[in-house]
């Protein structure tokens, strides 16, 4: 058995400046009470490290952010890498919280992008995930951004305005931004379109798609990443014959190895590296153990 990782895989810039972020406020902040407004980054592992600093994750699927803020009441709010309207940084100044903003510089541009062509009286087409903490902070830009989740959204958009710009979450598939840019371009001809998948998710994305004779992939990740999981579409995609999300080596299966010769192992941009090495250290003693069998 062959165990090899692609390369890249695993933390990104954004993910690396939140985690330090977060540790240089408790640094700076040895005695204050300190929250993070949802989880800093998608992998629960971030955010138990976290908790024994003390810092606290709020994170609830059933709260918005602005119903998360109201359990806060003292002390520093932190926002996280997937960004995060400025009505609710506005919210956390008048009820006196200090606040650290961890969003991502990729986010940020994005979000400036949109800004400016809302200046320029454009509706903004926006393709990403609902519920995803990007995509709230995004739309609640204004009632003019209209995320589109997959084709069927992008053919019942009805709008008015001839100028539409489309762009999208920085962590989609660029197999599936692509076919949507082919639809939008056809359903709204003169549309300006600009693609804001960042480095760190298209350069995993290509890594995997560039994968030959492979068996079997994992891709190590905690399942609300959305660029894990977008790492999974593109293993399938590109006709991996077996493509597994783990969220560590214990979630290896004896029945996964079966028939298997070559293994990759992949992991989300929010995946600690600790845990993509216990994987491949464990499928490599896997592979010893059968050598000696
Ligand atoms: S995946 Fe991209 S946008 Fe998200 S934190 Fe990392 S670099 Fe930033």
């Amino acid at each position: 058995m062959e165990i090899k990782k692609v390369i890249p895989s695993g933390y990104c810039k954004g993910v690396v400046n939140a985690i330090k972020m977060a540790k240089q406020t408790r640094e700076d902040y040895p005695n204050e009470k300190i929250y993070v407004l949802g989880m800093l980054v998608h992998n629960s592992y971030v955010s138990e490290e976290l908790s024994s600093l003390g810092i606290v994750t709020l994170d609830d699927s059933n709260c918005s952010k602005d119903e998360l803020l109201d359990q806060i009441n003292e002390g520093i709010v932190i926002f996280t890498a997937h960004g995060i309207s400025d009505a609710i940084k506005a919210k956390a100044s008048a009820k006196g919280l200090k606040y650290v903003d961890a969003s991502c510089v990729d986010v940020l541009k994005t979000q400036n992008i949109i800004k400016d062509y809302l200046k320029l009286g454009y509706d903004v087409i926006y393709f990403g995930k609902k519920r995803h903490p990007e995509a709230e902070a995004v739309i609640s830009i204004s009632e003019k951004i209209h995320l589109v989740t997959d084709e069927k959204d992008l053919r019942d958009l009805k709008l008015s305005n001839n100028k539409i710009f489309l762009t999208n979450q920085t962590t989609m598939s660029y197999l599936e931004l692509k076919d949507l840019i082919e639809l939008a371009k056809k359903l709204f001809p003169g549309i300006v379109v600009e693609k804001e998948i960042c480095n760190a998710t298209s350069s995993r994305q290509l890594a995997i798609s560039k994968l030959e004779d492979c068996d079997l992939l994992y891709v190590v990740g905690d399942v609300k990443s959305n660029n894990t999981n977008k790492l999974v579409d593109i293993g399938k995609k590109h006709g991996i014959k077996k493509v597994l999300l783990i969220q560590n080596y214990q979630d290896i299966k004896d029945e996964d190895l079966i028939d298997v010769e070559k293994i990759y192992v992949s992991a989300g941009a929010s995946t600690p590296p600790l845990l993509i090495d216990e994987v491949i250290s464990y499928l490599k003693s896997k592979a010893l153990n059968n050598l000696s069998d």
